[in-house]
């Protein structure tokens, strides 16, 4: 599609945007509802490819917190995004869109194991993607994983959906004075500590002139909106 600024997309959702109303685990409407928002996205001709955070099952540091050894618990938390990603890969099948999970830790009979040329390949057929069990190493990330697939995959550009739409001065669901960036500085964001991304994450997007843009995944056809430049949202690049 010739109009559309992005050719190849990665889109970063964290567990937590999978528990919809609940404090755990997985919400049905709420994963179909964003499945939709994808295959909307897919259908414009975009390539798209997914990264799960697993937050809303388990995460490594709570482990840790609790006596753990962290390693071990991020093999858990690991093991959690891998469930969002089937979850994920379901919805989106019953939404018409063909995915394949490929999985940083090797599990053969769930899933295909990371190869990042095969990846590739799939996303030309039109396929999704989803990379789940992070980058397959403890004291990462989702996010890190979200960057480095996205760098890797040559993607135009790293999607973050998250609670609201885009990056504020403050929390706007507890600040009424708070103010939505339009545009930052992958320095800003450092600087500023701004709680989006961890400063890996961000760092791997700079180095790599990666945008990130920030958008409210919860927003019905946000997704698809943010594609056509259009709606709210932050975008994050140099400056
Ligand atoms: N994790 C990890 N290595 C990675 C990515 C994730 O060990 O490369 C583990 C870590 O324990 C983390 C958990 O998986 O807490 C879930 O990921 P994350 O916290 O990023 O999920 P989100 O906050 O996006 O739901």
């Amino acid at each position: 599609m010739t109009s559309l600024r992005y050719k190849r997309v990665l889109l970063k959702v964290s567990g937590e945007a999978l528990m919809g109303g609940s404090s755990y685990g997985l919400d049905g409407t709420t994963v179909n509802a964003i499945a939709e928002d994808i295959a909307a996205v897919t259908r414009l001709g975009i390539q798209v490819s997914l990264v799960i955070g697993g937050g809303n099952i388990f995460r490594g540091v709570s482990g840790a917190a609790a006596g753990m050894d962290r390693a071990q618990a991020d093999g858990m938390g690991m093991l959690a995004t891998v469930i969002n990603a089937l979850a994920m890969q379901n919805a989106l099948e019953k939404a018409g869109v063909p995915v394949r999970v490929q999985s940083a830790i090797p599990m053969a009979s769930l899933c295909e194991p990371f190869i990042r040329r095969r990846a590739e390949r799939h996303m030309e057929k039109g396929r999704v993607v989803i990379f789940a069990a992070g980058t397959g190493n403890p004291f990462f990330t989702t996010d890190t994983a979200a960057a480095l697939r996205a760098a890797e995959m040559g993607c135009d550009a790293l999607l973050k959906g998250t609670q609201v739409d885009g990056v504020y001065t403050a929390d706007p669901r507890k600040d009424p004075d708070a103010e939505r960036y339009e545009v930052l500085t992958y320095h800003d964001m450092l600087a500023r500590d701004l709680a989006v991304m961890d400063a890996a994450a961000i760092s791997l997007a700079r180095e790599n002139k990666l945008p990130i843009i920030v958008f409210d995944i919860h927003e019905p056809g946000a997704f698809t909106a943010v594609m056509k430049g259009e709606g709210k949202f932050t975008t994050v690049h140099e400056r």
